[in-house]
């Protein structure tokens, strides 16, 4: 078998920030990460390509260039964990031990619990921002249904919760909207909003800003509104509500897909009842494992599953990883940041970000962004800034550019 002090499982955000922070901690530490994408996704991005500001290829780079230097890069998938041996077994049957094990799996979308969904994305007016590939057609029906005017109905929708970036169902709608305003033809649209839960935004702060949003596009909210089965060839939506069940036609589907823990966690004595990783909620350490970590989207840590929690995630887990190499105990402490940029209109974000219990948290002094309120300078660092801070600080452990207070 093949052994390395230090495993990463999984080089999306939170895996590769963390090998990157360990190796500018300890550039000689033997650390190995196993992803089988030759493609690295800064899926912040997508929703900013479904409202036509980014081109695709500005969320995207080779596996190969965001992998740290010092670091041996498995490719492959792993197929199970085996936490009582340290070891994990590869889809290829080969066995990797490990010292200390890092688990960053992410989440698993679940298209197929919406019935018809995945076949009809992609075409007749069906899409979703949670695919690289159909980020693009949402901007491209955004104009169709413009270039068309009159009566169109767009329906976005929000699964229930957990999900990663919670408001990006809704960021998808704004940016929509915000286009169709624009062009004055906003005013003969329907825009429904079905969300499977019952508020627009988990932390109470930032909800009057997008209630008056809502308003402003003249959008019919719909809470405790699931989407269950899709039709595309006749454009047909149907939902299950407290009333029964509902159909509705549309000219624009946004649909957000139900998400789980990735499987092959859940399969192990890794995860929770919920299929993940079953960490300490400020250490990150396993409750079970001591020699195991996890953090981002596929661990039980009950934050909003944000990059902007990977990044302040990331530096905790390699300190502690380093300690549990040590011998010692762990003594970094994550707090629970979290953070979305709410894009209301094109030009305007309202930037929540909060930690553990839904404590608002800005990072940034009041007179520059007020994190509650609409703001321009905001929407700048959404589409300016946060993208080089991504690729070039927290995927490169460069922690002085990405100060202790995260701004993904
Ligand atoms: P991922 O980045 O998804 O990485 C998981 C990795 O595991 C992948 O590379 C995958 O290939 C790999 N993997 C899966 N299975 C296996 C296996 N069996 N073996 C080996 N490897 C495997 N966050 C923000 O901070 N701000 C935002 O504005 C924002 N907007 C978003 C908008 C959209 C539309 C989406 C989809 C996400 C958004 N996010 C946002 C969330 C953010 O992208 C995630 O929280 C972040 O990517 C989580 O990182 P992760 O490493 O846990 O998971």
């Amino acid at each position: 078998d093949a052994h390395h002090r230090v495993l990463v499982v999984g080089g999306g955000s939170a895996g590769i920030a963390t090998a990157a922070s360990l190796l500018k901690r300890d550039c000689g530490l033997d650390l190995a990460v196993i992803e089988p994408s030759d493609d690295h996704y800064y899926q912040p991005g997508f929703t900013m390509v479904g409202g036509g500001v980014f081109k695709p290829a500005d969320t995207v780079r080779k596996t190969a260039k965001v992998m740290p230097r010092g670091a041996t890069w498995i490719r492959a998938s792993v197929a199970r964990f085996e936490p009582d041996d340290n070891a994990v077994v590869l889809c290829d049957g080969k066995r990797v031990t490990y010292d200390v094990l890092v688990v960053a799996l992410g989440n698993r979308l679940a298209w197929e619990q919406v019935e018809g969904l995945e076949a009809a994305l992609g075409r007749n007016g069906v899409t979703s921002n949670y695919r690289y590939d159909l980020a693009p057609y949402t901007w491209q029906l955004v104009q169709e249904l413009k270039a068309r005017g009159g009566a169109q109905r767009a329906l976005f929708t929000q699964p229930p919760m957990p999900i990663k970036c919670a408001g990006a169902p809704q960021k998808a709608m704004y940016l929509s909207c915000s286009e169709w305003e624009k062009a004055g033809v906003l005013d003969g649209f329907e825009v429904e909003f079905h969300n499977a839960g019952g508020v627009l935004f988990g932390v109470p702060e930032y909800v009057p800003a997008l209630m008056e949003t809502v308003e402003r596009y003249g959008i019919d909210l719909k809470f405790g509104s699931t989407l269950v089965a899709v039709d595309g060839p006749s454009r047909q939506a149907t939902f299950r509500t407290e009333a029964g069940e509902v159909t509705r036609g549309f000219d624009m589907l946004h649909a957000v897909p139900p998400q789980v823990g990735n499987p092959v966690v859940a399969g192990s004595a890794l995860a929770d009842a919920g299929g993940y990783v079953e960490v300490d909620q400020n250490t990150l350490r396993h409750v079970r494992y001591a020699n195991a970590f996890g953090l981002g989207d596929g661990c039980s840590t009950g934050n909003a599953k944000t990059a902007a929690a990977a990044r302040k995630q990331a530096p905790v887990a390699a300190v502690n990883v380093l300690a549990a190499l040590a011998g010692k105990e762990p003594c970094a402490s994550y707090d629970g940041y979290g953070s979305c940029p709410l894009t209301v209109d094109r030009g305007h974000i309202v930037l929540a970000e909060f930690t553990y219990g839904g404590k608002v948290a800005p990072s940034l002094p009041k007179w520059l962004i007020e994190g509650t309120r609409p703001s321009r300078l905001a929407w700048h660092l959404k589409a300016d800034a946060l993208p080089p801070i991504y690729w070039h600080g927290m995927l490169k452990g460069r922690e002085w550019l990405v100060p202790p207070a995260p701004l993904l």
